[in-house]
């Protein structure tokens, strides 16, 4: 969900994080749209507020891109995204999304978070409403067992798993 990059990552567990989006490759076009509907759906309360969010950084001086591929998703980047990113309560973000919508800074947006942040929208698809539930039960299950609530969250865990194969 969030991406902050002045956090040093603490020592592995030795337990391989999964792979969302190597798995899930769509096996044809069809199947590549039905499912991206299907996920665009139940993500759609998410969606929802991201655009609300989306709005006013696309109005000020912002703008738009559309990503296609391995997921759907609305890239928002603009002056007002890089100040909310920045003052971020959580810390200094490089991009986070919110449903199928990534807002990211203005410049300098490696294709790696890219790929972290359309995990999330992946995710987002598969847990639809839930998912920001899910991602902090997964946080605080990580707490519960003395790991870090963001290292150690299952959701990033997959997310990082992922920028390796950019
Ligand atoms: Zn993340």
């Amino acid at each position: 969900m969030l991406h902050p990059f002045d956090k040093s990552p603490p020592a592995r567990n030795g337990r391989k994080p999964r792979t969302t989006l190597a798995r899930t490759r769509p096996a044809s076009r069809s199947a590549f749209w039905t499912r991206s509907l299907l996920g665009m759906l139940w993500a759609l309360p998410l969606t929802v507020f991201g655009l609300a969010l989306a709005l006013p950084i696309w109005v000020w001086r912002g703008h738009l891109q559309l990503v296609r591929t391995p997921v759907m998703a609305l890239l928002v980047r603009g002056p007002l995204a890089d100040a909310i990113l920045s003052r971020h309560p959580f810390g200094a973000m490089s991009a986070m999304a919110v449903g199928h919508v990534v807002i990211a800074e203005n410049h300098g947006l490696s294709a790696r978070v890219l790929m972290h942040e359309l995990v999330h929208v992946r995710q987002a698809e598969c847990w639809g409403p839930v998912f920001p539930f899910a991602y902090l039960l997964s946080s605080a299950w990580a707490a519960l067992r003395g790991r870090d609530a963001y290292w150690h969250n299952r959701f990033e865990m997959a997310a990082r798993e992922a920028e390796k194969h950019v």
